[in-house]
């Protein structure tokens, strides 16, 4: 075996961060304070558990899980550079969830580009569009207004 149980790794992958757990970092609303969403990076291979009726799921890339959003659980795929990214700005003491939006937009959904700021599900007015009696997307407006893409 590998002797590996007392030096630092050199890479990421904190304990307790994305390692396993279901830690992640939480993005409050600036509205009324309640969680907007909780982000956490997902190694490729490890198990996820997406919530009823999915339950546990292995992706085999990496990949971002965006919790307490509507819809439930989402899962991303992240390719090396993005994911290098992501992994900076969640590893910061206040992470930017614009900087994770500006990545890629489903990182933060419910980050208002209009306010540059987030807001929870109750917070936006959502409206589902239908195509075909299928699911197509989910509509929002923040409160002060902006119109944008909450779900894809
Ligand atoms: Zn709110
Ligand atoms: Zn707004």
């Amino acid at each position: 075996m590998a002797h590996q149980d007392s030096a630092m790794p050199p890479e990421d992958h904190e304990p307790g961060s994305d390692a396993a757990g279901e830690a992640g970092t939480a993005f409050a609303c600036t509205s009324c304070g309640a969680v907007a969403g909780v982000v956490r990076l997902v190694p490729a291979g490890a198990a996820v558990d997406m919530g009823s009726p999915i339950g546990e799921q292995r992706f085999d890339r990496d990949g971002a899980m965006i919790d307490r959003w509507i819809g439930g659980r989402n899962w991303q795929a992240l390719d090396p550079d993005r994911r290098a990214r992501a992994g900076e700005i969640l590893a910061q003491p206040h992470p930017d969830p614009g900087a994770l939006h500006a990545i890629h937009w489903e990182l933060a959904p419910f980050w208002c580009r209009g306010c540059r700021r987030p807001y929870c599900r109750d917070h936006w007015m959502s409206t589902v569009i239908m195509d075909d009696g299928f699911y197509d997307y989910t509509a929002g407006i923040c409160p002060s207004g902006h119109h944008q893409i909450l779900d894809d």
